[in-house]
């Protein structure tokens, strides 16, 4: 194996179980005497070493400025069950979690550096899992991974492979970024079930790995609020929100997204739960232009946009965006009514998030509360040396 040697005190962060290193941090590269090139390929499997040449852990090998995503701390090699033991033990984790019933099969079995997996995230719907590599290394083990899944979680039958938006753009990648890498496609739609609602997941066409599974008990804690009032589900994607705002007997519900196909998806899932007739509107429109076109108020307003911050060049633009899309939101609420509002950029942290929400209230001055704050679920859990794992925030606010 390779290994990579840090400059000195540049092993302080991996001392402290930090998954990254970073391609600042390296003194130099040793090649194992039989390797054929004149670098490490990226995605390979290396050691790191601290400045005496102790070595510390092993990762794969990335080319950019995370030089390597560690994979296991205090060995020199992985071992062979490596991959059957953090996907038995992340599989144990959702089971002690209480997300294996009957009435639920929707859940993350894999969530990156949480699951001490960094770049490799699963989701799973019943019997198939989905699977995204997010570094070269996790892409070059797909098949092992994928048979691993397959081995030590009896309810998979399939895994779809799910690459073509997740894995770094320049990096040379060879073979497949999608496809079945166990079992076969389903010839039906596919329903899995989440808190006894049953949603249709579109993994080859849908956003992500088909759903927003992080949103589960954000979506149960709105179904509470929902009784009798007028909802609007802002960017509701294929309708989480909103098919639970019916169950828990909303007077109305409006779904709105800017992707056509998502309100498809919306009024299956809608018409597939209710059978029966109920006060349902979807919308495909921006979601700026549908809030100043219209007039009416509403009793509750979720409003859960994509990430406006990819990066942190990203920020203050999207604190901008958050700002903008709050004041909106707040404006829209009945007297009394209740506002979920959502960020999940990552490199917006809760305390900024939280600062662009009062900065809305207070450009529109209305008297505001915050009820709840909300955050990712278990089965997205944060790695507590890894504090970038999490997230998905949220606030609850009451509006006077
Ligand atoms: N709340 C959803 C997940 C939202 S993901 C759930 O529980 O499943 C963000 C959604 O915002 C995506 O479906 C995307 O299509 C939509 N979107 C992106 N830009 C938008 C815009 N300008 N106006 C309306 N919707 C938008």
């Amino acid at each position: 194996m390779n290994i990579i040697v840090l400059k000195p005190h540049k092993e302080e962060s991996l001392l402290r179980f930090h998954p990254w290193v970073f391609s600042g941090a390296i003194s130099k590269i040793i090649l194992s005497p039989s390797y054929p090139r004149d670098a490490p390929q990226e995605g390979e499997i290396v050691q790191v070493a601290d400045y005496d040449g102790k070595v510390l852990a092993v990762g794969h090998w990335q080319v950019g400025s995370i030089a390597v995503r560690i994979l296991a701390f205090g060995v020199e090699t992985l071992p062979v069950t490596f991959w059957h033991d953090r996907i038995t033990a992340a599989w144990q984790l959702r089971q002690s979690l209480g997300l294996v019933r009957d009435d639920n099969n929707t859940f993350r079995l894999i969530h990156g550096e949480g699951d001490f997996l960094p770049g490799l995230i699963v989701d799973i719907y019943g019997d198939t899992a989905v699977m995204q590599a997010h570094s070269v290394g996790m892409h070059i083990q797909r098949g092992e991974i994928a048979q691993a899944i397959k081995e030590c979680v009896p309810i998979v039958e399939r895994v779809y492979y799910k690459s073509d938006d997740t894995l770094p753009f320049k990096a040379p990648i060879t073979g497949e970024k999608t496809g079945y890498l166990v079992g076969q496609p389903s010839s039906e739609a596919h329903w899995a079930k989440e808190n006894g609602l049953e949603f249709r997941i579109d993994w080859l066409n849908g956003q992500k790995t088909g759903f927003f599974v992080d949103q589960r008990e954000n979506r149960s804690l709105l179904e509470h609020y929902s009784r009798g009032r007028d909802v609007l589900n802002m960017f509701c994607y294929t309708g989480g929100f909103s098919v639970y705002a019916l169950r828990g007997n909303a007077k109305s519900v409006t779904s709105v997204d800017v992707s056509a196909k998502a309100i498809e998806l919306v009024k299956d899932n809608v018409a597939h739960n209710f059978p029966q007739a109920v006060n349902h509107t979807a919308v495909a429109a921006d979601a700026f232009d549908f809030l100043n076109a219209e007039d009416k108020r509403y009793d509750l307003i979720v409003l859960d946009p994509p990430a406006f911050a990819k990066h942190r060049d990203a920020i203050p633009n999207a604190l901008r965006g958050y700002r903008r899309l709050n004041a909106k939101g707040i404006e829209k609420i009945k007297p009394g009514g209740i506002l979920f509002t959502f960020s999940c950029s990552q490199a917006i942290d809760k305390e900024m998030f939280r600062l662009a929400v009062f900065t809305a209230a207070s450009q529109v001055g209305r008297k505001v509360q915050i009820l709840h704050q909300l955050h990712q679920p278990a089965d997205h859990p944060i790695n507590i040396y890894h504090p970038e794992g999490e997230y998905l925030k949220g606030l609850v606010l009451s509006v006077e």
